[in-house]
């Protein structure tokens, strides 16, 4: 619940004063929480408008009005030039002026220079308040099945707020955190990269006690210009903690384990390797039934089974049982989490037409999850089909890894459909590794892959789909899922 006053940026004597002076019926105007797609507003709400890539937030102020947004964040300079069907006043936010207008009913729109700064300001004031344990997870790959899972095993102990779907940016992890309340006791928040020093305001504004850093890969190298670079975007994460912290660290990485020397907080290692504070052996994957592992945690071992699916999630668990650790939790508590329908996964596996089984990963493409879930699709025993479709912003290494994706593939699937431009390079490489050519087909858009592949689908098929988020191959699933 965020207050008025809260909002308020210039919360100072004076304006504290002005405040206080109000009416007590507009004192008590508070919102449920702040929303940045005008989609999601309700009443209660303060819809802030932000300039994203595309769009402009302002555009949307109209439809947040309509949907009964109690307030909203403003660009001062838009202020003149909108038009609005509800009644509305607006709020100086240094001097309070505008509030003495405003009724119930009215809708407040705080006039700032710059929304997205007052948002982060508004962010940290709020952060500020309260005192979780705050999780913070970034790497390249894996981030939102980590945070999920983590967040899968604490809310088992404690009072957990975690971010929702990707809210990992500049734009939205002020509005996780903006969610906090006196009750929660930890919050898991994912935090993505686009550049550097994004990490280190997205720590600075949620003050993270524990990290956990993933792996380092070549994702968004065509922005970044270097795999050297991304590591050192990722290590803000670490640079960020405090003495008193911990950074949980993959030490299978080796350029996560390399951060453990420039974090002051305590490293905490996790993997494959004996070296680890927490490690896995003896690792069984069974397709779509989950793995199963050996855990290994100061001298005792201990077998795990779990409904996480592919070999890469061992590492996924992982980092999740090492929170657990850290914040004191009982393994009978943190294998209940791991077990538990919050612990729910990207990966997906949901039944399509005639008989067969998708694999949706649809969500995103990089190599690594892309080399993994055609590890998962070779544990199942049908015939296997991999719709593939491009990955983006590779930058230099474009189209040796496509190439590399498609010489898996030729020893996974036994039919392959590339979808996009860059695709046509692992169907290329597939023929090549002796996928027959009446087994390969190359098409450019997701309609032609789903039309193919109706006429394709056997009884007993395993179709996994995967691409990049920019190639929106959920089109192609919902074409191809049953009773739709
Ligand atoms: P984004 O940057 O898009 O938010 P993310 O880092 O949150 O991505 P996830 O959404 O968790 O990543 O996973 C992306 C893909 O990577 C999924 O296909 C998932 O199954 C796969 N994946 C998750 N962890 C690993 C891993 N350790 N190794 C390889 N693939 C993984
Ligand atoms: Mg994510």
């Amino acid at each position: 619940m965020l207050r008025l006053d809260e909002v308020l940026p210039g919360v100072q004597e004076e304006v504290n004063r002005r405040i206080h002076a109000l009416p007590p019926a507009l004192m008590q105007v508070a919102f449920s929480e702040a929303v940045i797609d005008s989609r999601l507003a309700t009443s209660e709400c303060l819809f802030v408008a932000l300039r994203g890539e595309r769009v402009d937030g302002h555009e949307f102020l109209a439809d947040a009005a309509a949907r009964g947004a109690r307030g909203a964040l403003v660009r001062r300079s838009k202020v003149s030039s909108l038009t609005l069907e509800r009644p509305y006043v607006v709020i100086d936010p240094v001097t309070g002026e505008g509030l003495e207008r405003a009724t119930p009913d009215t809708m407040l729109l705080i006039a700032v220079d710059d929304p997205q700064a007052a948002l982060n300001r508004l962010a940290a004031y709020h952060r500020g308040m309260y005192n979780p344990v705050v999780i913070g997870i970034t790497g390249s790959v894996g981030k939102t099945s980590t945070k999920e899972v983590t967040a899968g095993v604490l809310q088992r102990s404690f009072r957990t707020l975690k971010s929702p779907r990707s809210y990992n940016s500049e734009a939205t992890l002020p509005i996780v955190l903006l969610k906090l309340t006196a009750d929660h006791q930890v919050a898991v928040l994912e935090m993505g990269m686009y550049g550097p020093g994004e990490i280190a305001h997205l720590a600075a504004l949620a003050r993270p006690r524990l990290g956990i850093v993933t792996n380092v890969g070549p994702s968004h190298l065509e922005r970044m210009g270097s795999i050297e670079a991304i590591q050192r975007a990722k290590s803000e994460l670490p640079q960020a903690l405090p003495e008193d912290g911990f950074a949980i660290l993959n030490i299978d990485d080796p350029r996560v384990r390399a951060m453990a020397e420039v974090t002051r907080a305590r490293p905490f290692f996790y993997g494959l390797d004996p070296a680890a504070d927490l490690w896995a052996d003896a690792i069984e994957s069974r397709g779509l039934q989950g793995v199963s592992f050996r855990v290994h945690y100061q001298g005792d071992g201990l077998h795990l089974t779990l409904p996480l699916l592919g070999r890469h999630s061992v590492h996924t668990a992982l980092a999740a049982a090492s929170a657990g650790l850290l914040l004191g939790m009982e393994w009978e508590a943190i294998i209940a989490g791991l077990r538990s329908e919050g612990a729910q996964l990207r990966l997906l596996a949901v039944p399509g037409i005639n008989q067969t089984t998708l694999i949706d990963d649809t969500y995103n493409a990089s190599p690594a999850s892309m080399q993994a879930a055609l590890n998962l699709l070779a544990e199942l025993d049908g015939r296997r089909i991999a719709i593939l479709g491009d990955m983006l912003e590779l930058g230099s290494i474009e189209e040796e890894a496509h190439r590399m994706v498609g010489a898996r593939a030729a020893e996974v699937a036994q039919i392959l459909i590339a979808v996009g431009q860059r695709a046509r390079w692992i169907a290329n490489e597939a023929q090549q590794a002796g996928l027959p050519a009446d087994q390969v087909y190359a098409v450019d858009d997701n309609d032609a892959a789903a039309h193919l592949a109706r006429n394709l689908l056997a009884p007993g098929d395993f179709v996994l789909i995967k691409g990049s988020r920019g190639m929106f191959m959920e089109t192609i699933v919902s074409q191809l899922q049953a009773h739709r």
